[in-house]
């Protein structure tokens, strides 16, 4: 377990803008005794916790066994030997690693936690999106529901979703929800002399669309050498001034390998947050926004779920749902390894 002193080590570098990320010694003494009795029950209930990069710093650098993207987490989620998982993050990152494992206990400690992207689609939508687009292979982010999940063909993530798109065997896709996520891979096939039919759905992420290309244009004055890094759930007009598009995790890697010192990251705050204290060396200019939902999750919450978890908090989904969603994510997980190969 983390001691208060290696937890403030981690945590006092951080400094992103908001109370949430300004710690003390104090803080982290205070907040050790709640880190402890987590760690207990996790050695009791045979539990791991998976934490979105996204969530406030003292759960990845408190307690959490794994970070990362949705990607990387439903892969450690699909492997994992625990009997229960914890998923401080949101809804449909919890209803995946169900999906992915029927038959353990998977526990979502902030049930209210939406996203802008999972909330502004549903079955019914996609019912109705399936007869009008009849000859379309329908490609899902992974910020879906579980019941959307079920409808589509095939899940990507921000991580695969230009190699995956470009990869599958039909001309005409649908792509839901992220209309931006849609264009930008519509212009990274067409930057490849690829023609494909891509149609999109109307849905964005509210912390992404935020970012608009005068921002980067602003930032570049004052700092010249800045290399900037890009979510691709941004706008193609940002996407297209960034030096480095990809998912958290790979704008984690990047700033690890790049022999640069000054880096703008165009995402939610939780990432600056991870940057600041993995590598005090660098400078992380700029703004970012917190995501409402992912920063809803707290210590106490997670405490709460592993000691006695609420009904509400326990991911249940229909053997039918589960297995045309599963259906969905593996073809996900083939089309990644064929990719990757
Ligand atoms: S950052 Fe955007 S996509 Fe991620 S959980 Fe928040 S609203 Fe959803």
């Amino acid at each position: 377990m983390i001691t208060v002193e290696q937890l403030y080590e981690k945590l006092k570098p951080i400094r992103v803008g908001s109370p949430l990320c300004e710690f003390t010694l104090e803080h982290c003494q205070k907040i050790h005794p709640v880190i402890a009795r987590i760690e207990e029950l996790k050695q009791k209930e045979n539990a791991i916790i998976l934490a979105h990069n996204y969530v406030a710093p003292e759960i990845l650098y408190g307690v959490a066994d794994h970070t990362g993207d949705s990607y990387g987490l439903a892969k450690i989620a699909r492997d994992s030997d625990a009997e229960v998982i914890v998923f401080p993050a949101v809804r449909f990152m919890a209803e995946t690693a169900k999906i992915l494992n029927p038959h353990k206990t998977v526990i979502d400690p902030n049930p209210d936690g939406g996203c802008s992207l999972a909330d502004g689609i549903s079955a019914i939508d996609v019912r109705r999106l399936r007869k009008q687009f009849p000859d379309h292979t329908f490609v899902c982010y992974i910020n879906t529901t579980a019941e959307v999940k079920a409808l589509c063909d095939v899940c990507v993530t921000s991580s695969n979703v230009y190699h995956i798109v470009e990869t599958i065997d039909n001309d005409n896709i649908y792509f839901l929800p992220d209309k931006l996520m849609a264009m930008n891979v519509i212009q990274y096939l067409q930057d490849r002399g690829i023609k494909k039919n891509i149609s999109w759905y109307d849905g964005t992420c509210y912390v992404h669309e935020e970012y608009g290309p005068d921002a980067i244009d602003f930032i570049r004055t004052g700092n010249p050498n800045v290399d900037v890094l890009v979510h691709p759930e941004c706008q193609p007009a940002v996407v297209e001034k960034a030096d480095y598009v990809g998912s958290t995790t790979s704008m984690l890697n990047h700033v690890r390998e790049s022999s640069g010192d000054t880096f703008f990251l165009l995402t939610e705050c939780g990432l600056t947050g991870i940057l600041q204290s993995e590598f005090p060396e660098k400078r992380f200019v700029g703004s970012c926004t917190m995501c409402k939902y992912m920063k809803a999750n707290s210590l106490q919450d997670v405490l709460q779920a592993l000691e006695n978890p609420r009904p509400d908090q326990i991911i249940e989904l229909s053997p039918e749902v589960r297995q045309n969603a599963l259906r969905c994510v593996e073809r996900m997980f083939e089309y990644a390894e064929k990719t990757s190969s």
